[in-house]
């Protein structure tokens, strides 16, 4: 695939110093993790919104750990896409560069991008739900496979993402809402911006004047404002318009 810029994209690129990223679940798509499901085995079947849940992990924290520990193994077989790769280039392109992202997965810090923002957490941590203590969730895993490692304040491990009904990270959103109203170039991907925080942070960027760029096979109801649409899957699409940004610096 290859991306032209129309030539009022072009000169608003070369000229950029502060730009955003902002992913969701069609970046995980190639790599496998489109859904939750997808390595086989009984807990395909369990629905996230039963265990994605404070209330789940009260309930039984082992069923819910286990569950987890299953996502986390399914995530690591899986690897970063052209679409994660060709992001990370874009932090040596401008003299900001900032993404955003609703994937809990992981692949983008795995991939090697730095200036991250992972909005909804990561995967690849868990916390003491008593104390905050962090720590690597491969290695809670293999300390305890069955049920939530105990920490030494009392506490139990959890995975360090957002469940269904918990807030989101206040000093990410806050970050994340500072990128978008103050960056001059905003790339939307993989992400059908229906719902917020995703759609506030395209809200913001467009009232920042910021030029808009969106990568998504199907149209969002963002689409008719965005001054450059690539309706292509993101890795096919987004290492197309990395190549193109560079060009124009
Ligand atoms: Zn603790």
């Amino acid at each position: 695939m290859d991306v032209v810029l129309p030539e009022e994209v072009r000169e608003r690129v070369r000229e950029a110093r502060r730009v955003v990223a902002f992913s969701g679940a069609g970046v995980s798509k190639e790599s496998g993790l489109d859904t939750f499901r997808g390595a086989g085995g009984l807990w395909e079947q369990m629905r996230p919104e039963e265990m994605a849940t404070p209330q789940a992990f009260r309930a039984d924290p082992a069923k819910v750990w286990q569950w987890y520990a299953w996502r986390w193994k399914t995530g690591s077989g899986a690897q970063p896409n052209p679409a994660h790769r060709a992001l990370v280039r874009l932090e040596a392109v401008f003299p900001s560069f900032t993404l955003v992202t609703q994937n809990v997965d992981g692949l983008h810090a795995r991939a090697g991008s730095r200036n991250l923002l992972e909005l909804h957490g990561t995967i690849l941590r868990a916390h003491c739900n008593r104390c905050g203590r962090s720590r690597d969730m491969g290695e809670a895993i293999a300390e305890s496979p069955e049920e939530p490692p105990v920490c030494s304040c009392g506490g139990r491990f959890r995975p360090s993402v957002v469940w269904f009904g918990e807030t989101l990270p206040e000093e990410v959103l806050f970050r994340a809402s500072q990128e978008a109203s103050s960056c001059e170039v905003f790339l939307s991907v993989g992400t059908s911006s229906t719902v917020y925080p995703a759609a506030g942070l395209i809200e913001l960027a467009h009232q920042a004047g910021a030029c808009l760029i969106e990568v998504n096979p199907e149209p969002t109801p963002f689409s008719g404002r965005m001054d450059l649409r690539l309706a292509a899957p993101a890795g096919e699409a987004v290492p197309a318009l990395v190549d193109a940004m560079e060009r124009c610096r």
